[in-house]
C-alpha cells in the first residue's frame, strides 16, 4: 500500500456520501489522484473536462443514472476509452447486464470491502484502455511532432523520422497524453501489454532510442525523478 506512485487518476461518480469519502480516502492513499462527483450530470462534466484513467460509476444515482453515463462516455470520443467499473447494489443483477453491454468494464456488488474494489481497479487498469472496435489509432499532433498510428508515420519539425514498432507506440502514448507522468511499470504494461517478455525488455532503452531520434527536440520526453516519463506540456512550459 502507498507504494504505487502511479498518478492515475480516478473519477468516483457515487451519490452516498460516505462509500464516496471511503473510497476517494482510501484510493488517494493507494497514490492515485482521486475526483468526486455525486451526481450523474456532475459526473459526466467532470469525465470529459478531466478526462480521468478510470471511472467508478454507482449504477443509481439521483439524476442521469450509472448506465447512461457509460454510454454517453463510450460515445464520446474523448474519453470513449475510459475504463469504467460500475458499482452496484444488491439486486440489480439485470442492470449488471445491461451495464455490461453498454460498454462498463467491470462491476462491483456492494456491499465491497475496499480492499477488493482497489484489487479490482487495479487489474482493470492493468488490463489498459478500454477495448473498442476501434484500437488507439488517432493522429497526435503535438509540439513539433506530427504521429500517424495508421501509416506508422512520424514527422518531427516535418521531417520524416523512423521508429521501431515499439517506439512508435511508447512515443504515441505519451504524445496522446502531455503532461501526464507514467512509471516504467504502467508504460511497459500499457504499451507492450503483458506478454511474456516484457519482463526482459527495458523502458529506458526505448525512450534513450527515441530521444536520440527526436534530437534536438529530445526534451519533449521529460524524466520525472524517482518516477518515470511524461511528454512535455506545451501549455505548462512555454518555449
Ligand atoms: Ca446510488
Amino acid at each position: 500500500m502507498g507504494t504505487d506512485m502511479s498518478n492515475e487518476r480516478i473519477l468516483v461518480v457515487e451519490d452516498e456520501r460516505d462509500l464516496r469519502e471511503v473510497l476517494s480516502y482510501n484510493l488517494s492513499r493507494e497514490g492515485f489522484q482521486v475526483s468526486v462527483a455525486s451526481t450523474g450530470s456532475d459526473g459526466l462534466q467532470r469525465a470529459r473536462s478531466q478526462k480521468p484513467d478510470m471511472i467508478l460509476l454507482d449504477l443509481m444515482l439521483p439524476d442521469v443514472d450509472g448506465l447512461e453515463i457509460c454510454r454517453l462516455v463510450r460515445q464520446d470520443p474523448q474519453i470513449s476509452r475510459t475504463p469504467i467499473i460500475m458499482l452496484t447494489a444488491k439486486g440489480e443483477e439485470t442492470d449488471v447486464v445491461v451495464g455490461l453491454g453498454v460498454g462498463a468494464d467491470d462491476y462491483m456488488p456492494k456491499p465491497f470491502s475496499v480492499k477488493e474494489l482497489v484489487a479490482r481497479v487495479k487489474a482493470v487498469l492493468r488490463r489498459g484502455a478500454h477495448e473498442t472496435d476501434e484500437p488507439d489509432r488517432r493522429p497526435v499532433r503535438r509540439d513539433v511532432l506530427e504521429i500517424d498510428p495508421s501509416r506508422h508515420e512520424v514527422l518531427v519539425d516535418g521531417e520524416p523520422a523512423r521508429f521501431t514498432a515499439t517506439e512508435f507506440r511508447l512515443l504515441h502514448f505519451l504524445a496522446a497524453r502531455p503532461g501526464r507522468v507514467y512509471e516504467r511499470d504502467t508504460l511497459l504494461r500499457r504499451v507492450l501489454g503483458d506478454d511474456a517478455i516484457r519482463v526482459e525488455r527495458n523502458i529506458d532503452v526505448h525512450i534513450r532510442a527515441i530521444r536520440k531520434k527526436l534530437g534536438e527536440h529530445r526534451d519533449l520526453i521529460e524524466t520525472v525523478r524517482g518516477v518515470g516519463y511524461k511528454f512535455r506540456d506545451s501549455a505548462a512550459a512555454p518555449r
